[in-house]
């Protein structure tokens, strides 16, 4: 999904902002996108990647209420109950390298990732 398109008000014109998180998470934040337009947010995003199986959303701040941010620390936790690349049900699974991703079941064992 094209959040930079979708809510150009969030991410500055003149930086570059990357997003590293895999398709599956796009739902939740295409929700946390629009919640944050609804209270008017003023926050721009630095970055958005995944950090121990954990979405990370990095960003500067104009004026956020405290439910604005509370909506951030709710995302990022939900992530760790999401797969990262399909959006299904998942859990915080890792791999012989010690990496840490939140995958569904299907996806932990594609990748070569067990329950932890
Ligand atoms: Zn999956």
């Amino acid at each position: 999904m094209n959040f930079k398109e979708k809510y150009p008000e969030f991410f500055p014109q003149d930086k570059y902002v990357e997003i590293s998180t895999e398709e599956g998470w796009d739902g939740l934040l295409d929700q946390l996108f629009t919640s944050l337009r609804t209270e008017k947010a003023d926050l721009h995003v630095l970055q958005i990647k995944q950090k121990f199986g954990q979405l990370r959303f990095y960003y500067g701040v104009m004026n956020v209420s405290d439910r604005a941010h509370a909506l951030i620390d709710l995302a990022e936790r939900d992530s760790s109950r999401i797969c990262e690349v399909c959006g299904e049900q998942g859990q915080r699974v890792t791999n012989k390298n010690g990496w840490i991703k939140t995958l569904c079941e299907k996806h932990a064992q594609d990748a070569g990732f067990l329950k932890m």
